[in-house]
């Protein structure tokens, strides 16, 4: 619209009828009175021309609203490494005060008052892309359709973020729960044609077992049917796998068992070039309260004790070391370091950055 009505200016009477062409004639007096003239009309022609330019920006006012945001991906560079955080989308609804264990409602509810959140909160569900150079690795893959619609979203995030799935050249996955393999699988067909998995021998003889998934309760048999039919065709390619605790998947990325959440819960460490990004899995699955109260563990733990023991040992770690940690969720982009404070510790999220 601003250019439409800067379009205007050449169609205006610049030439005033006292402006015909000279006829020789020496300059009078009222030659220099015209001149003045001319002036002013030049300069109302510039106020009008300003005015035109004020109303089309008053008009703009009316634009629709834009209503989306930008695509769910963040970009860091750690060292050598260009590490990714991909967004899965969000679980909309999810109930601390219904899942968070070993707590009560009103420490849950003064935790989230301290961080203006109340009950229900939004959950983050993110992955993490690392390029080595060498090779291109997905730490999880988000729930695909398992979860219910806002979430699925890895693939259209991972693509916007300038890499193709068939790119990818290994998934490790911190655990088999139906947000980290289900997008493994896309339509029916495995998302990442060409990758290698990645998974702890123990959490794979768990979920992977027919035996287990019939014996399991009702409410279960979910878990281990999703673990199934996300990880078992890539196990039938050949293309499952698996680790044990310390193993090196490659240079400069290892895994390390931390049994709890599941029965093998893992996480995966990228060092390049002296720096250092911890992944965690699901060591956290409420920021605003287990920070301050660790000790805080939620249903989805396998074994709540040794979930609370691991979250103990790896916030005291990353206090003391100041590395980089990065979470599957923890608010998007999931990325930041851990100070104690109090009793507790205290989530420190990345200051945003541009790539360099
Ligand atoms: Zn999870």
């Amino acid at each position: 619209m601003r250019t439409s009505s800067l379009a205007l200016l050449p169609t205006l009477p610049l030439h005033t009828p006292h402006q015909a062409p000279e006829t020789g004639a020496p300059h009078t007096a009222r030659h220099s009175a015209n001149r003045t003239l001319d002036r002013l009309v030049g300069k109302a022609v510039g106020l009008l021309a300003g005015m035109l330019v004020l109303l089309a920006s008053t008009a703009q006012a009316a634009a629709p609203m834009a209503g989306t945001n930008p695509p769910g991906f963040y970009r860091i560079m750690l060292g050598g490494f260009e590490v990714t955080s991909l967004s899965d989308g969000t679980v909309p609804s999810f109930s601390l005060q219904q899942l968070l264990t070993n707590t009560s409602p009103a420490v849950v509810s003064k935790a989230l008052e301290r961080e203006f959140l109340s009950d229900p909160v939004e959950g983050s569900v993110n992955a993490f892309l690392i390029n080595t150079g060498p090779r291109l690795v997905l730490v999880d893959a988000g729930a695909a359709g398992l979860f219910g619609p806002t979430l699925g979203r890895l693939l259209d995030n991972l693509r916007a973020s300038g890499y193709r799935p068939e790119q990818v050249d290994d998934v490790i996955v911190t655990h088999m729960h139906p947000d980290h393999v289900g997008g493994l699988m896309a339509s029916g067909r495995m998302a990442f044609p060409n990758a290698i998995v990645h998974a702890d021998r123990r959490e794979a003889a768990f979920w992977l077992s027919q035996a287990n998934l019939d014996a399991a309760p009702a409410a279960s048999k979910d878990f281990f049917r999703g673990a199934i039919d996300s990880v078992g065709p890539y196990e039938k390619a050949g293309r499952l796998k698996l680790f044990d605790d310390g193993a090196e998947i490659m240079p400069g990325i290892r895994v390390r068992s931390t049994p709890g959440h599941t029965e093998g819960h893992t996480f995966v460490v990228i060092e390049s070039e002296g720096r250092k990004l911890m992944l965690w899995g699901d060591l956290v699955h409420a920021a605003p309260v287990q920070f301050p109260h660790p000790a805080v563990t939620i249903a989805f733990d396998a074994d709540s004790r040794a979930a609370a023991a691991q979250r103990a040992k790896a916030f005291e770690e990353a206090a003391r070391e100041g590395y980089l940690v990065g979470a599957a969720h923890i608010s998007f982009p999931g990325l930041g370091r851990v100070r104690a404070e109090g009793a507790g510790y205290r989530w420190v999220p990345l200051q945003y950055g541009v790539l360099r």
